[in-house]
């Protein structure tokens, strides 16, 4: 508990479908506060880099292509139990599964392209975040 930062990207998908300012709103209306952005073309390496922990499975070609095919919008956000918050906002990694209202089952159009990402723990929150934004605070 208490106030943790956590990184989120808003998707090259979600980003050239025009959802930014929705999924903004969004994390405002849910107490998070954006202390940190970079709009961002990435790199084949650096989405590789990003997922380092997904290189081996089936779906990691596909995803850094993807995540390498368009801008998106990365945060940093800031808020009571961010983490694990955000990923309540967010929803389940696969649409089909994600409850009404989060930001999957709205905005995702599949279990690859779905509009956003989160940090799934405080230590993994603390590595994106130094990726994307070396020498900012954690907390
Ligand atoms: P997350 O923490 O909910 O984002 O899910 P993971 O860490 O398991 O996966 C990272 C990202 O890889 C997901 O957000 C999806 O974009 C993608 N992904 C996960 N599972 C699959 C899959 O089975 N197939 C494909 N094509 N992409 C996947």
């Amino acid at each position: 508990m208490g106030i943790e930062r956590t990184l989120t990207i808003i998707k090259p998908d979600a980003v050239e479908a025009g959802h930014v300012g929705d999924i903004i709103k969004i994390f405002e209306a849910n107490q998070f506060k954006i202390v940190a952005a970079r709009l961002v073309s990435l790199t084949k390496k650096e989405a590789e880099g990003f997922y380092a922990v997904h290189r081996g499975k089936g779906f990691f070609e596909s995803l850094t292509h993807f995540m390498s095919s368009g801008r998106a919008l990365v945060m940093v956000l800031e808020g009571e139990s961010a983490v694990a918050r955000l990923r309540e906002v967010m929803g389940a990694t696969n649409p089909a599964d994600a409850a009404p209202g989060t930001l999957r089952k709205l905005y995702a159009a599949n279990i690859e392209r779905n509009a956003v990402h989160g940090s799934d723990a405080p230590e993994t929150a603390a590595f994106e975040i130094a990726y994307f934004f070396p020498g900012i605070e954690l907390v």
